[in-house]
């Protein structure tokens, strides 16, 4: 069975951990109500959530593959690199997560200041209210933060108006490296794989500048059907994992029931001319 393209895997979300509303408890529950066959859980920079979600998802009959979301500057964009599989303990993965999340601190302090030259006062407090995990403020709790002071109506209209470049709270940001993130991944025997690669502004030739150094690399994946693509992206990048000799993903990037459009597991299925990464993930799967 998880050979097969038909299966519902929901291989990217997010929890308390990082920028969800939900804990991996919740989610795992919801994973399961909402018919989810094989589960990752993939925080941004961060694993501290992985044996709870391996746990809730033992709890519901599901099954579990280890995950999370690494934040990545390749050609002065930030691109997300999804971990699968890996062994949540490895010490050089820690490590290297601890280290790219220390920036985030001081770069929530510099947004902050940033919307107070805007008019908007008390961001940092403000965000911090929701944050779950102290070592990872993120724009979305800005964007939270902005919302129920009355900024914005919703979230979306927040990156529409504020936290973007050339925008209000924007502060450049310098991630881990495509090799650091891939070779992390990697050498905690985990798979890499590009996340939502039709959200990036890149150039023709630097996306494929992207896909070519991250197999140099080792990456071995892609998300191809993912809640940040339409169906035409869904197209476009089964044509480039074939291209590349890539694995596919597929997985909602769900955040919170208020916020996401996309729920766990309610996506299309992989085409069948496709390599599932759950096929190369079979020996990882709890
Ligand atoms: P950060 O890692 O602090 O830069 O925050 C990135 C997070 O902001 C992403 O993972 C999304 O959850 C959220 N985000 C970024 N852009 C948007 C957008 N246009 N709409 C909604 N959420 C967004
Ligand atoms: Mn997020
Ligand atoms: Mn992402
Ligand atoms: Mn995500």
């Amino acid at each position: 069975m998880l050979t097969s393209n038909i299966l519902n895997a929901d291989l990217h979300c997010h929890s308390v951990v990082s920028d969800g509303t939900l804990t991996p408890e919740v989610l795992a529950e919801r994973a399961q109500t909402n018919g989810v066959e094989l589960w990752a859980l993939t925080d941004h920079d961060e694993i501290g959530g992985q044996h709870r979600a391996a746990a809730a998802a033992r709890a519901q009959g599901l099954k579990y593959l280890t995950g999370t979301e690494i934040s990545v500057t390749f050609a002065n964009e930030t691109v997300h690199i999804v971990g699968l599989g890996f062994d949540p303990d490895n010490a050089g993965l820690l490590q290297g997560l601890r280290n790219t999340r220390g920036g985030r601190e001081q770069r929530a302090m510099e947004m902050s200041d940033s919307l107070a030259k805007a008019g908007i006062t008390g961001a940092f407090e403000g965000a911090l209210k929701f944050v779950g995990n102290p070592e990872l403020i993120s724009r979305t709790h800005f964007a939270r933060f902005l919302v129920e002071s009355g900024v914005c109506r919703e979230t979306s209209e927040v990156f529409r108006k504020y936290l973007t470049e050339g925008k209000p709270g924007y502060v450049p940001h310098r991630w881990a490296t495509l090799q650091n993130a891939v070779t992390w991944i990697t050498q905690a025997h985990g798979i890499a794989v590009i996340a939502h690669p039709g959200r990036y502004n890149f150039t023709p030739n630097e996306e494929y500048a992207l896909f070519t150094e991250f197999r140099a690399h080792g990456g071995r994946g892609v998300e191809v059907v993912t809640g940040s693509h339409t169906r035409q992206e869904y197209v476009k990048y089964a044509e480039t994992a074939r291209e590349f000799g890539l694995a596919a993903s597929r997985g909602s990037d769900f955040h919170s029931p208020d916020e996401s459009h996309t729920d766990l597991g309610a996506l299309p299925f992989l085409t069948g001319e496709l390599t599932p990464v759950w096929e190369l993930l079979a020996d990882r799967i709890q």
